[in-house]
C-alpha cells in the first residue's frame, strides 16, 4: 500500500472545530455541562442540586458511549455489538446485572441501528450517542437525569425515552442552535463570546507556517465547517488570528456535514452573516467565504484553481460521523483523522525514545516551531478507568491480536487513512513525510496511527 504524503495532493481541506481549532477541553467540557444544567434548572424546573462539580465525575466522561434511552442505561459497545460495560444512570452495572438486562450473549438489540446512525441522516429515539466534545458532557447529564427521576419515582421508570429527548435534546437545541450566537441567547454562546481565550488554544507559529507552506507548494487549501460564519469567525480568529481568512483559497461555512458530501445543495454568497444568493461552481471565487454548498462543486473549483482534471484531495477531520464516514464512502478523497484520544491513551509525541515507533517516525525531523505540550488535566478528562480504552477491550479479543475492537475503534480503521493526535504534530513534519495507512482490508488494523499506536494496542509481551 502506498504511504500517504501531503506532497502528493493537489488540495488539502480542513474541518475547523477540534481539527484546526483546538479547544481547551477542560473548560469546554465544564461550559457545555453547566450550560445544559442551566437549561434544565431554569427552563425545565429541575431542582438545582442536580448540578455537581463535573471535575468530580471526569472518569464518567468518555467519548463514544451510547445511551439506551428506554432503559436509562449508558453502554459501551464492541465492534460486533456486544455490550462491554454499562451503567444505569451514573451507577455502574455489574456483569451479572448486564446479563440479566441484556441476555447471556450481551448483544445489543439496537446494534444494527447504531451502525446505521453513523451513516448520514438517520434519526431514531431508541438511543443517543455523542462523539465530540461539544456533546460528550450531555451523556453525563443524561445519566444524572435518569438518577434524578429514579429518586423522584422511588425506583426505575418503565422508559426514559420521552424525558431524555424532551429535556436533553431540547437543551442542546437551545444552546447550540445557530441563531443563539447572534442573539446572544441560550446558556453556551454568551459565555463563549465573553471569554473566547478561555476556550480556544491558539495555533502555534509552526501551524501557521505549515498552512503557508502548503499554499507555497501550490496546494489548494480549503476550510469546510458546519458552523455558521459568525461562530466560525470567532473560532478561526481565536486560533489563527484576525487574518485567518488569508490561509485559505476558499472557505465554506454552514456546510451541514455529512450533508455536504451527500446532498447537492448550492453554494450561497454571504452578506455579513446573511445568506444571499445561489452561486454556481463556475462563479466561485478564490479567497471568498460561502455558505452551504456541496463537495462536487467544490471539486470543480479545485480543478479550476489547480488545473488538475482529477485533483487528489486529502481532508482533515475529527468526527467519524460527519467527516470520516462520508469522505471515505461518498468521495475519492483521503482522510486524516485527528484523534485526541491517541495522545491521552499513551504516548507523547515529543518522546522520541518510544521503541514501538516506526523507524522513519523515530528519525523524523521537526521542521517548524509547533506546540507538542501535553495538558495533563485534559488527559484526565479524555481517559476513563470506568469505561476503558476508546480503541481496545481485552474482553472482546479472543484472538489476542490487539486489533481495534471497540465500536468506534473499528470505524477508525474503516473510514480513515491515517490517524494523528493533533494538527500540531503533523504541521511540524516536512511536507514529504510518508505516513503508513490503515489497511482497510483488515478488520481493526492499527497501522495508520502516527507517530505511534496508542498503548492499549501494543502487544503485551515486549520483544
Ligand atoms: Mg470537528
Amino acid at each position: 500500500m502506498k504511504p500517504l504524503s501531503l506532497i502528493n495532493y493537489h488540495a488539502i481541506g480542513f474541518d475547523l472545530d477540534h481539527t484546526l481549532a483546538k479547544y481547551r477541553v477542560v473548560n469546554q467540557i465544564k461550559l457545555t455541562y453547566n450550560s445544559l444544567i442551566d437549561f434544565l434548572v431554569q427552563e425545565k424546573g429541575y431542582d438545582s442540586d442536580i448540578r455537581t462539580d463535573i471535575s468530580d465525575s471526569k472518569d464518567f466522561i468518555c467519548k463514544g458511549l451510547f445511551v439506551d434511552t428506554a432503559k436509562g442505561n449508558v453502554i459501551k459497545l464492541s465492534h460486533s455489538g456486544k455490550i462491554l460495560r454499562g451503567s444505569h444512570g451514573t451507577r455502574a452495572l455489574s456483569q451479572r446485572e448486564l446479563v440479566s438486562t441484556y441476555g447471556p450473549t450481551l448483544l445489543w438489540e439496537h446494534y444494527e441501528h447504531a451502525r446505521e446512525a453513523v451513516r448520514p441522516s438517520t434519526g431514531n429515539k431508541t438511543f443517543a450517542f455523542w462523539e465530540n466534545y461539544f456533546d460528550v458532557p450531555a451523556l453525563y447529564v443524561c445519566a444524572q437525569v435518569v438518577d434524578y427521576w429514579d429518586k423522584k419515582n422511588g425506583g426505575p421508570l418503565p422508559s426514559y425515552r420521552d424525558i431524555l429527548f424532551k429535556d436533553i435534546l431540547a437543551g442542546m437545541e437551545c444552546n447550540y442552535r445557530f441563531q443563539a450566537f447572534s442573539e446572544n441567547s441560550g446558556y453556551f454562546f454568551p459565555k463563549l463570546k465573553q471569554h473566547p481565550e478561555q476556550f480556544y488554544q491558539a495555533c502555534s507559529l509552526g501551524v501557521k507556517q505549515w498552512l503557508r507552506d502548503l499554499k507555497m507548494a501550490g496546494k489548494c487549501v480549503f476550510l469546510t465547517t458546519s458552523s455558521h460564519i459568525d461562530f466560525a469567525s470567532l473560532t478561526a480568529s481565536s486560533v489563527l488570528g484576525p487574518d485567518w481568512k488569508s490561509y485559505f483559497d476558499i472557505i465554506v461555512t454552514n456546510a451541514r456535514k455529512p450533508g455536504f458530501f451527500k446532498d447537492n445543495k448550492p453554494f450561497l454568497s454571504l452578506d455579513g452573516i446573511l445568506e444571499k444568493e445561489t452561486v454556481t461552481y463556475d462563479k466561485l471565487e478564490e479567497h471568498s467565504v460561502y455558505s452551504s454548498g456541496n463537495h462536487g462543486d467544490l471539486e470543480k473549483f479545485i480543478t479550476k484553481v489547480t488545473g488538475e482534471e482529477r485533483p487528489q484531495v486529502v481532508y482533515f477531520g475529527d468526527s467519524l460521523c460527519s467527516d470520516a464516514f462520508p469522505v471515505k464512502t461518498l468521495t475519492d478523497w483521503d482522510l486524516i483523522l485527528v484523534l485526541e484520544e491517541m495522545e491521552a491513551e499513551g504516548f507523547h509525541p515529543h518522546d522520541n525514545t518510544h521503541h514501538y515507533w516506526q523507524q522513519d517516525e523515530r528519525d523524523r525531523k521537526i521542521v517548524r516551531p509547533v506546540n507538542l505540550a501535553v495538558d495533563e488535566e485534559e488527559e484526565e478528562y479524555l481517559l476513563s478507568r470506568q469505561w476503558g480504552s476508546f480503541f481496545y477491550h481485552p474482553e472482546a479479543d479472543p484472538l489476542h491480536n490487539r486489533h481495534m475492537n471497540t465500536f468506534w475503534g473499528e470505524l477508525v480503521t474503516k473510514y480513515s487513512d491515517v490517524a494523528i493526535p493533533s494538527i500540531e504534530y503533523i504541521a511540524g513534519l516536512p511536507l514529504a513525510h510518508e505516513f503508513t495507512r490503515f489497511d482497510h482490508s483488515e478488520d481493526g488494523s492499527t497501522d495508520g496511527f502516527s507517530p505511534a499506536k496508542p498503548k492499549p494496542l501494543l502487544p503485551l509481551v515486549l520483544p
